[in-house]
């Protein structure tokens, strides 16, 4: 059951909320674990011989493989993933139109199934609580997760990937780009994600405040502590109106 969340007003000080997205508001982890699977079979399915030398189990070392390849990418996980199934190809002896064509493919397949994620119970709920209260809301996410696609694109004023600023969290140019998507200075805008590192460290680096969701209650070190935080989402709007 989910909490009933307490009234809230909105916070003079703040304008708006960015949100960091897996881990925030859904589990990734189950979500990846199945794109990935879907994704090796849909390449079992169309590449001859693919099953027999490759399985979902080789991506970390694939995945480290392309990064040590193409250590301008690391930050987009989109790009990293299409170099990966494009390796794998190559080493199966195929490249161009059918390797490409089966690369989209594959890809579409892993989209398709990264998007079937299951929101917190709670999430939906602040949300709409922050959007009635009047927060103009936002995402930085380092994935590649599709708004639309999940149904909750609706909530937020704008949208941005590392994928797509060329930058990820806790870069300061990824909190670059999310102040000028904001349209205010910095102490206005709320960071909000479970990566103590990722989200509260790079929040307060530059100059916002940040929101830990920290569901097993982990320590926090002392030099650097969120503004707020708490196991679950329910709190947030309350939390975070003084
Ligand atoms: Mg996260």
């Amino acid at each position: 059951m989910t909490k009933p969340i307490p009234a809230p007003v909105k916070n003079p000080n703040l304008d708006v909320v960015c949100f960091d997205l897996d881990d925030t508001l859904w589990a990734v982890d189950p979500v990846i674990e199945a794109a990935n699977a879907a994704m090796f079979a849909e390449l079992g399915r169309l590449v001859p011989g693919f099953a027999k030398h490759f399985d979902a189990e080789q991506w970390p070392a694939l995945r480290a493989e392309v990064c040590a390849l193409h250590p301008t990418l690391v930050h987009s996980v989109t790009a990293l993933r299409r170099q990966v199934i494009s390796l794998m190809l190559e080493r199966l002896g195929h490249q161009g139109e059918q390797a490409q064509a089966w690369l989209e493919q594959a890809f579409a397949c892993f989209r398709q199934a990264r998007n079937q994620v299951t929101l917190f119970a709670d999430a939906e709920p602040m949300l709409q609580c922050l959007q009635k209260l009047g927060y103009c809301l936002g995402v930085f996410s380092n994935g590649n997760a599709n708004l639309e696609a999940i149904g909750i694109a609706h909530y937020f004023d704008w949208v941005l990937s590392a994928d797509q600023v060329g930058a990820a969290k806790p870069d300061a140019a990824a909190f670059a780009a999310i102040e000028q998507a904001a349209g205010c200075a910095a102490e206005r805008i709320l960071y909000v994600g479970d990566s103590y590192q990722h989200d509260v460290v790079g929040a307060a680096a530059a100059g916002m405040r940040s929101f830990w969701l920290n569901p097993q209650q982990l320590p926090c070190p002392a030099r650097c502590q969120p503004d707020y935080q708490s196991q679950e989402l329910a709190q947030l709007p309350s939390l975070i109106s003084y």
